[in-house]
């Protein structure tokens, strides 16, 4: 039984978001955070350092856009967490990954505290059918193949592949989320995070998220009932989601996201980054190995998760 944590300052829960970078723009951004930092949060935006050389699956501003970083260092300098979402939007080489890591680095002046593979790279560590164990792999090959049509070899973490840097990541980065679960008070859906995986050696600290992927499904995990689950449970909720998919609207925040955050933010919660949450959590109950058995309920909930609400995504 993993005890329950008492969040600093007599805070009654924790919060935060990861924000992934697809579709980007400095234009659909900006306002979003600006409203952020006014109501006191401080999230994670996951940033690609490097822009790539052929076409992207999903893409976005990348760190090589001058106005964009500039905003991006903004960001920093108010307490927000930078984050990676590999090097770039499209495949990466060993060599390229290992430039935009060192990239990351000549900006931030720190390596990644934390990251999220993003779709379709085929250098994402321990993903696809390898994010889960056994039969599940098989299971989750046939969900791809219905639902997407798609069952790619997800290479990052394999040793005789090109496009290996599991050493890379381990050396470097502390965190990596793996499992998205439907449930606003992620650490109640995930008790042991974040936790190391012996299975998956290359990944130091494994973390969960709530879904919440764009603005629709976003506001729905936010919803009051749930924001009072949250304090009630004393839990910690990291949504991770696209906050430029739908959050601004002909220029204007959408206003049911807008008052569940003001919301949210007027509640006795601790509003901090994610590697701050994870770190705190860390301290607070200790280096925790994942067992089997804790693994096999974890990918049972989240399959099922995936295959009812999802549709294969996330
Ligand atoms: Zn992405």
């Amino acid at each position: 039984m993993i005890p329950k944590v008492r969040w600093p300052g007599g805070k009654d829960f924790a919060f935060t978001i990861f924000d992934d970078p697809d579709l980007d723009t400095v234009e659909n951004v900006t306002a979003i955070y600006s409203f952020l930092g006014d109501i006191g949060l401080r999230t994670t935006k996951a940033v690609w350092p490097i822009r790539g050389n052929d076409t992207p699956n999903v893409g976005g501003v990348t760190c090589e856009d001058e106005q964009y970083l500039k905003w991006i260092l903004s960001l920093k300098e108010h307490g927000f967490e930078i984050a990676l979402h590999n090097v770039t939007y499209h495949t990466s080489t060993r060599e390229q990954t290992a430039h935009g890591i060192e990239r990351f680095y000549q900006l931030f002046g720190h390596y990644p505290h934390s990251m999220a593979n993003h779709t379709g790279c085929l250098e994402s560590i321990y993903w696809g059918r390898a994010r889960l164990s056994g039969g599940k792999q098989t299971l989750y090959n046939l969900l791809k193949m219905l639902l997407n049509g798609n069952r790619a070899q997800f290479q990052g973490h394999l040793e005789t592949s090109p496009l290996f840097w599991g050493d890379l990541c381990r050396e470097r980065i502390k965190y990596v989320r793996n499992f998205v679960l439907g449930d606003i008070n992620t650490l109640k859906a995930c008790p042991m995070m974040p936790y190391h995986d012996p299975d998956r050696p290359y990944v130091n600290y494994w973390f969960a998220a709530s879904e919440g992927p764009r603005i629709e499904s976003y506001n729905a995990m936010m919803s009051e009932e749930n924001q009072e689950r949250l304090e009630r449970e004393g839990g910690a909720c990291i949504m991770y989601t696209h906050l430029a998919s739908g959050f601004l609207e002909n220029g204007n925040i959408n206003k049911r996201f807008k008052g569940l955050m003001e919301r949210m933010s007027r509640m006795n919660g601790w509003f901090v980054p994610v590697h701050t949450l994870l770190d705190f959590i860390l301290e607070a109950h200790g280096n925790h190995c994942i067992s089997h058995v804790e693994r096999n309920d974890l990918e049972r909930r989240w399959l099922w998760h995936k295959v009812l609400h999802t549709g294969g995504r996330s």
